[in-house]
Formats: structure tokens, sequence, C-alpha cells
């Protein structure tokens, strides 16, 4: 008989997206001459840049090729791409990186939640509330959480409370951690650290020997100066710190399939009896195990994100979304509505009004001003009482929904 892995029977149902879909297609039915604008978009719209598509044309074409064919590729990446992504997105600022400490794969989604295989089921794990899920569920598919609460909440997961209170910064843990994630550019509230903020992480994580699991999904949205864009940026990093990167917000991949994680060779885990084990070299052991490595069109295309060309279209594009942000961020603002987020990072994060649900502004969003966005609630706990929009609709779309909130709502 095959027993179930009971961590999975401990997961919580995948409830936000479908009840948003549910009760949409009731409104829908009950008024068909609605005209919903979405503005909960958790996707990228706009297409790969030229320069990308350019490039994995001629990669597939190599493919067809007797003298170009590859097969098998490096599990964790051609060395063409790791190369680029030290120079382009380390080196101007000051980070200096080594091939080997570069791990191509096809998601930032998939490393975050990979990663914890490398350390021990005891580890105490803490993550910001609200979070973003799959740091969650992939803990708890590992045994490492305990049961769940009446408010859904894991007995042995530490949440940080990100809240109006602290400015949605998290603060330490009071008590024992031995991992934290870490996401900014914060998905879902939008906001960031500044350095001094990070360096405060990072001295923490040195002082109690604290693994930090930085997810930079959204560095390449940051527009202030002392933000920083890698956790590398902080010294003393290198001994704390696994950082995540994804060519999907950045580049428009998020059905290609391009991502990478940075493991730097002074990372360590300790075993029972103290003894220090390299994170890098368990990473590469597992990768080449359980993973095969990204096509070479789908790598050859990312590396043509690092040409001029290929520069200049991804900073057309997030430019396109950062001006949907400003316009969502200002116009929530002229309504009244008090807002976090949308300056560094394609989300703002709204307070509902007099304290309202965010399944009950849902609906009052949705019925009278014919704009659909994400329930803060389904973030944690601490998301009650707040409201995710995105800014990864069109132009006119976004000028028309907001439009309305601030002629209906404002
Ligand atoms: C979109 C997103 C990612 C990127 O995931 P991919 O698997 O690379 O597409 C990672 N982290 C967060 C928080 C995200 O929102």
């Amino acid at each position: 008989m095959a027993l179930v892995n009971e961590n999975y029977l401990k997961l919580p149902g995948n409830y936000l997206f479908s009840e948003i879909a549910r009760r949409v297609n009731e409104f829908k039915q009950q008024n068909p001459a609605s005209d919903i604008i979405r503005m909960g978009i958790g996707d990228v719209t706009r297409p790969l840049p030229p320069a990308v598509i350019d490039a994995m044309h001629k990669a597939v074409d190599e493919m067809g090729s007797l003298d170009t064919f590859r097969g098998y590729g490096p599990e964790q990446g051609y060395e063409f791409l790791a190369e680029k992504i030290i120079e382009n997105d380390f080196k101007p600022r000051g980070v200096n990186l080594k091939v080997d400490e570069v791990f191509i794969s096809d998601g930032a989604k998939t490393d975050t939640a990979n990663f914890q295989e490398l350390l021990g089921v005891d580890n105490i794990v803490a993550v910001t509330d609200p979070v973003y899920p799959v740091y969650v569920d992939s803990n708890v598919m590992a045994g490492r959480t305990g049961k769940v609460n009446a408010q859904g909440q894991f007995d042995k997961l530490i949440y940080l409370p990100c809240i109006e209170e602290n400015d949605m910064k998290p603060e330490f843990p009071t008590s024992r951690v031995d991992m934290v994630y870490l996401c900014y550019p914060n998905n879902p509230t939008g906001t960031t650290l500044t350095k001094e903020d990070l360096k405060k992480w990072v001295d923490f994580a040195r002082e109690n020997k604290v693994l930090i699991l930085f997810d930079a999904a959204y560095e390449a949205f940051i527009r202030e100066e002392n933000v920083p864009h890698s956790i590398f940026e902080i010294e003393g990093a290198r001994e704390v710190a696994v950082e995540f990167r994804s060519f999907s917000k950045t580049a428009g991949f998020t059905g290609t399939r391009c991502a990478y994680t940075i493991v730097p060779h002074e990372l360590m885990a300790y075993d029972s009896q103290g003894q220090a084990h390299s994170l890098n070299k368990l990473w590469l052991r597992r990768q080449t195990t359980k993973f095969n490595g990204v096509s070479y069109p789908v790598q050859a295309a990312a590396a043509a994100v690092y040409t001029p060309e290929g520069q200049q279209q991804i900073k057309e594009t997030i430019d396109y979304y950062m001006e949907n942000a400003r316009l969502i961020r200002e116009g929530l603002q002229k309504a009244g509505f008090k807002v976090f987020g949308g300056v560094n990072a394609p989300y703002i994060w709204m307070q509902t009004p007099n304290k309202m649900s965010s399944w009950d502004f849902f609906d009052k969003l949705m019925k009278e001003a014919e704009v659909v966005g994400t329930p803060g609630a389904g973030f944690g706990a601490n998301g009650e009482g707040y409201f995710r929009l995105t800014a990864f609709n069109t132009r006119e779309n976004t000028e028309r929904a907001i439009q309305r909130i601030i002629n209906k709502l404002g």
C-alpha cells in the first residue's frame, strides 16, 4: 500500500484565484452588459523583446543543423549566459561573482520552492505576512511547519507582520529562526527595503546564523537610488544569503521560462555536529540529479536580454508598466485611499476604506466600478483589510479603471 506524504494533506486549498473567478463569472452572468477591467493580473502582458525573439529563432535553427546541434547542456546552465548575468546584473553594482555561483533554471518559483530541500526539517522558518504563498507551501510539503490553525496559520512557522504601523517592513523575529524568506521589491505589497534596512537583516542573519532566502524577481522595477537590487550589495551577505532572480518579470519570460539563483561559495549550513557544509556544492548536487537544464534556445534568448538592443527593449516595457503603476498609485491617492508600493514594483497595495474586509471590498469594487483586483487576505492574515492592484494591464485599461475608481468610490 502506498502511503501518502501526509504533509501534502496540510496544504491550504488553492482558493484565492478560483474564488475570484467564481465571483467574476457570477457577476457577469447577472450583468451581461458589464465591462470588467482586470487589475489583478499577476502575469506580464507585453510580448518578448525583438532582440530576444531573433536570438531564439537563430538558436532554434542551430538545433536543426548537424554542425551546431546541442543535446544535454550543463544542468546548472551554459557559461555564456552565466557570464553575461555576472557582467551585467552584478558587476556594475560592485558585486563580483564566480561563474559556478550562478545556477540557471526554469524559474524562480521552482528555485524558491526547491531550495529548502537542502535544509534540515527541524529548522524554524520565518516568512513575512502577507507573503508569496510558494515559500509557505513548499515548507508545508517538506514537513517543516506543523499544523494549521483556524486562521490558516501554521504552528511552527514564524510570521513577520508587514502592516501600516511598520510601513510594511518586517521586524526581526523575537524567538529562534533558522531560515527567513525575504522578497524585495515585494509581491504583494510592492514595497521595498532600503540599503540600511537590508544591512540590518544581513547583520541579524550573521549574528544568529540565519539563512536568508532573498527573492529579487522584481529588481528590474527598482527606480529609487537607495534600494538595493541584490542582497550581495550588502557587505557580509555572501555568508548568509541565497538570491533568486528571474527573466519572467524583467524580460517577459513567464511563458518562456528562465531564471537563475546565486549561491555564494561562503554560504554554509551545519550538521548536528556543527560541521559546516557548502550550500553551493549541495545545490549543484541537487540540480544535477533532479534537473536537466533550461533548453538551449531559451538560454540563448535570455542572453540576448543583455545586448544593447535587448536592454533598451526591456527598459521600454518596464517603463510602460511603471507608468501604469504611477497612474494607479496617484489615482488611488486622489480618490482618498491609503496606498503602499507602486514606486519600485508593479504592485500597488491599498488599504480598504473604513476597515472593510478584503473580500467585501472586492465585491464593492467589482459591482460599483467593474474593476477586479486581488483581496489582500489571500496573501496572509495581515493582508486582511488590504487589496492588491497590478500594473500589468494596458495603459488604456489602467486609465479607464482608475477613472472609474475615482468617479465611483472617490
Ligand atoms: C513572479 C514571481 C517570481 C518569478 O517566478 P518564475 O518562476 O521565475 O516565473 C518569483 N517570485 C515572486 C514573488 C514572483 O511574484
